[in-house]
């Protein structure tokens, strides 16, 4: 699903470079979750913004589906920490920014995004404006926007780090229902060691300068596949 070839990251700053990534050499298989570990500052992000096309590699490259990632793409949806909602829409209009962007059927894309709000247990929030929601059920707001398009793969950088444990844990079963259910490629990002265990089918451990993927290795833990 996704490839990364020979990657490399060079930021330039006033002070000198700073280089992020070393050829890095990374793949995803259709339908599988990857889960990224690493200290802060290995490159995890950078990788992340690459693969979404938010960032020009210095040399290599990521390939999504078979293509050249290089601007973003209805295949990839992507998750911050934090979700940037728009304060002044509802989290019905949020979660629909995808559709207008794409000049989508509204009426069909609305279906689709109640539908989605229910999946993430918002249904009764679409009327309500972001700033009416706690962290956890803004970020849940966020997944759904994501998930509007039905990207195939999904790219997310620790998106659950800003919340409390209890709605983390709730998040991340949600998250893996969803996986499991339209059986998406995820790559994702976390600190967590047991959250990572508990998501993935595989886990790459990076390391810092430069950053580079020191481990890669199977997780194989019964769970529930559908
Ligand atoms: P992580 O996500 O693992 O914490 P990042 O990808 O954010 O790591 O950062 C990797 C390295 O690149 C760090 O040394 C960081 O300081 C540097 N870096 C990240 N973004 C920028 C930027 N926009 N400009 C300059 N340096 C950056
Ligand atoms: P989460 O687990 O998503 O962070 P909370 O634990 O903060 O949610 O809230 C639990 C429940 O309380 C929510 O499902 C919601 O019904 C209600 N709630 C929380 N914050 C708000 C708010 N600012 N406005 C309205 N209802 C809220």
């Amino acid at each position: 699903m996704m490839g990364v070839q020979d990657l490399s990251v060079v930021y330039r700053t006033r002070r000198g470079t700073i280089e992020a990534l070393r050829d890095v050499n990374a793949s995803i298989g259709s339908g599988e979750f990857v889960t990224i570990l690493g200290p802060s500052g290995c490159g995890k992000s950078t990788l992340l913004k690459v693969a979404a096309g938010l960032l020009t590699p210095s040399s290599g490259s990521v390939s999504v589906a078979g293509r050249r990632v290089e601007g973003p793409s209805q295949d990839i949806g992507v998750a911050f920490q934090k979700p940037t909602l728009l304060p002044w829409k509802t989290v019905l209009g949020n979660v629909l920014l995808p559709a207008h962007t794409l000049g989508w059927d509204l009426r069909k894309a609305e279906s689709r995004a109640l539908e989605l709000l229910d999946l993430v247990g918002l249904r009764d929030f679409a009327d309500n404006y972001p700033t009416e929601l706690s962290g956890g059920m803004q970020q849940r707001a966020g997944l759904a926007r994501m998930l509007l398009r039905d990207p195939k793969l999904l790219l997310m950088d620790e998106p659950f780090a800003a919340l409390d444990a209890m709605t983390r844990e709730a998040l991340t079963l949600e998250l893996q229902r969803i996986w499991m259910r339209d059986k998406k490629s995820v790559l994702f990002i976390t600190h967590s060691i047991p959250e990572a265990v508990f998501l993935s089918d595989r886990v790459l451990v990076m390391s810092a300068r430069p950053g580079r993927i020191v481990e890669n290795f199977a997780v194989d833990l019964p769970r529930p596949r559908s």
